[in-house]
């Protein structure tokens, strides 16, 4: 099976300022025909060190691609050091030249000097066309390896690997197409997923499914192969609409998004607004909800009332019903959520009130033991739950699920 490798070359991307974001794009375009990405490297502008990636590459893997270093200044040493490695010489090719200072005459500038180190080329080596920069590309396929050399800039090399490696890739790899999905789920254990769901996916090899667990949450993600993109995205629905039917409401998104983007997506649809009123979780459900860019549009007030006094006072919680009921308790979850939403007067109240532990749990009230209530203008959900874990499991655990229960209240 074909498999590829990545080196990107520039000291810069050693820096904690820059992300070496072309070999991930690369890495998406290389699986959407089917090849496999089995290394990444970066290396800084070192001959030394780009010699010995280059030379290991060759060594391991049929596909290298390099990133980088195709520029005219001295330190751009992708051309030199893969000519020396695969032994071939470089010469001017005057088509690229002549390309070349036409793009500097059209703006008016004379060609540096220097800009004629573009127009190098290795013997031997096919010019990969670059419409929207000064370097051109190079694919150099040899016996046991191809080897493909892309300029830096994005803008470049996106387009250049798009219309010149893709479709000759893609037969190379046997005309091989990926299609992926993932369903995001919520609140739902792995085990009671998989139960669910392993008589639908193990009627198929193809696509193969994986699990991904978190607290609170599982991926589902679906991953099939096809002569073509067509033959790989039906077989792809074909499974994906029996998972989907299974597991219905538990799924919060058929993207990346995350449980409190999906709940923003919500109340940005319903035009309405939430306020929060935390105990055991400390902000973290405020915090999550706030994390989403433009969240000011619906997220009005959160408070953390940790203290029997500061329930009472943020939240309007009546004294007497904490001393009947306890602090932790069905009552005051309620009192939260309906008093932080009449006090910010938001469409939605979430109220939180729980044991994250290690200490101050009980027989009747062990740790782990979390109320939630959802007040909403139609009514007040309110449920009850005994998490397992440590405290910040705990805490995570109960932001997913209040997440959840609004999520729940908005469909
Ligand atoms: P040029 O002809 O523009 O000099 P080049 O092939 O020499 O192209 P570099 O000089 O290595 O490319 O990089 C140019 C710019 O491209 C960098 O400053 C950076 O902005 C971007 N770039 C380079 N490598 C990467 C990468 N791996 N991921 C994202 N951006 C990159």
């Amino acid at each position: 099976m074909l498999s590829a490798e990545i080196i990107a070359i520039g000291s810069e991307l050693l820096t904690p300022r820059f992300t070496d974001t072309n070999s991930v794009y690369l890495t998406e375009q290389l699986n959407a025909v089917g090849i496999p990405v089995m290394m990444k490297t970066i290396v800084g502008d070192q001959e030394t060190y780009l010699e010995q990636a280059v030379r290991g590459s060759l060594e391991r893997t049929p596909i290298l691609i390099t990133i980088g270093g195709l520029g005219p200044t001295e330190d751009d040493i992708t051309r030199k050091v893969v000519a020396r490695v695969l032994e071939r010489q470089l010469i001017l090719n005057d088509e690229i030249l002549a390309r070349i200072q036409q793009r500097f005459k059209a703006r008016g500038v004379e060609m540096p000097a220097n800009n004629a180190r573009q127009a190098l080329v290795l013997t031997g080596s096919e010019i990969l066309e670059n419409k929207n920069g000064t370097a051109p590309g190079l694919w150099i396929a040899g016996d046991r390896n191809q080897v493909i050399l892309l300029p830096g800039p994005p803008s470049e090399l996106k387009p250049m690997f798009e219309n010149s490696c893709v479709p000759r890739l893609h037969e190379m790899a046997g005309g091989v197409a990926i299609a992926r999905c993932v369903f995001r789920t919520a609140c739902l254990p792995e085990s009671t997923l998989d139960a669910r769901i392993a008589p639908i996916y193990s009627k198929y090899k193809n696509p193969e499914t994986t699990l991904l667990a978190k607290p609170g949450q599982v991926d589902v993600r679906l991953t099939a192969r096809g002569k073509n993109r067509e033959e790989a995205e039906r077989l792809l629905r074909e499974l994906g609409e029996e998972i989907e039917r299974e597991l219905a409401e538990y799924i919060f998104a058929r993207s990346e998004q995350s449980l409190e983007e999906v709940v923003g997506l919500y109340l940005m649809m319903k035009n309405a607004t939430i306020s929060v009123a935390e105990s055991c979780t400390g902000g973290m459900l405020a915090q999550r909800l706030t994390s989403v860019p433009g969240s000011s549009r619906y997220f009005m007030s959160g408070v953390v009332c940790y203290s029997n006094e500061s329930k009472m006072e943020l939240a309007g919680i009546p004294p007497l019903l904490i001393e009947m009921q306890g602090a932790v308790s069905e009552e005051v979850a309620r009192g939260l959520a309906e008093g932080i939403r009449a006090r910010s007067g938001t469409t939605i109240g979430v109220g939180v009130t729980g044991i994250a532990g290690p200490g101050g749990g009980s027989a009747e009230k062990p740790v782990g033991t979390i109320h939630i209530a959802v007040a909403s203008p139609a009514e007040t959900q309110h449920r009850q739950f005994f998490f397992p874990g440590d405290r910040e499991k705990i805490r995570w655990q109960t932001s997913q699920t209040a997440l959840d229960m609004v999520r729940r209240e908005l469909i």
